[in-house]
């Protein structure tokens, strides 16, 4: 009779509904709302581009390098002279990411010396086979607008798209106060360089956060600081 007792508490968290309160909350998924989502979620990547619309990926293999599930493969080729892809001497020919294999941890992205790859906030998306799991650069590479490329099979949603590159990570002041609030990341397509994110302290508040397209030199503490931004920033 034991296995009765098992139907009964089946029917009993039947009649308790669903526990999920506000992710397609309701019962038989009638409620179409999705939770808000943190800042830093770690999503699917995007490969991003620079305000002129070229690709930051230099092809130099360090995301793959890096990647402790191995689900990154990544092939540079020379620029071509006529027809440059990245600011580079290379640029990313081919890249691809198993989504079957990849534990999204941001290594990747913390590796990167461009800030090509970052993650976005999106993890709604499936397989119906394992080719489909692989991402090739069709799908990773920002659109003409620098946002992510909604894919049929992604259930996107409006603002999802819009806080997914490099600037998030960036933001850390790397143990100086003087860096607190610098901007040290480059311009994205659609976006320029993107402020500051607020409330990383108190100190924040007074210093203030730079417009878009507003380089620190005018604001910064430090010359040094600046000279970082020009650093990894530039790539004229
Ligand atoms: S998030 Fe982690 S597991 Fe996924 S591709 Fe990047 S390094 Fe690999
Ligand atoms: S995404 Fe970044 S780390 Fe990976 S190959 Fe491109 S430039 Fe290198």
């Amino acid at each position: 009779m034991g296995y009765l007792e098992g139907f009964a508490v089946t029917l009993k968290k039947i009649a308790e509904g669903v526990t999920t309160r506000n992710y397609r909350a309701g019962r038989g998924g009638k409620s179409d709302l999705k939770a808000p989502k943190p800042e830093r979620l770690h999503g699917r990547h995007v490969l991003n581009r620079y305000e002129d619309g070229m690709e930051k990926c230099i092809g130099c293999e360090l995301c793959a390098g890096v990647c402790p599930a191995k689900c990154i493969y990544v092939r540079g080729a020379d620029n071509p002279l006529d027809d440059p892809k990245s600011p580079g001497e290379r640029y990313g020919y081919v890249y691809e990411i198993n989504y079957l294999r990849c534990i999204h941890c941001d290594l990747c992205v913390e590796a990167c010396p461009t800030e090509a790859i970052t993650e976005t906030k999106l993890f709604e998306f499936s397989f119906t086979n394992r080719d489909d799991a692989i991402y090739t650069k069709d799908e990773l590479l920002v659109g003409d607008d620098g946002k992510p490329k909604n894919l049929p099979w992604e259930d996107w949603r409006e603002g999802e798209d819009e806080h997914t590159s490099g600037w998030m990570r960036a933001t850390a002041p790397a143990g100086k106060a003087a860096f607190e609030g610098v901007v040290g990341w480059s311009g994205e397509l659609g976006y320029g360089v993107r402020a500051p994110e607020h409330g990383q302290s108190a100190g924040h508040a007074a210093t203030g956060s730079f417009a878009t397209g507003e380089t620190p030199s005018d604001k910064s503490p430090s010359g040094d600081a600046g000279a970082e931004h020009d650093e990894h920033g530039g790539h004229h």
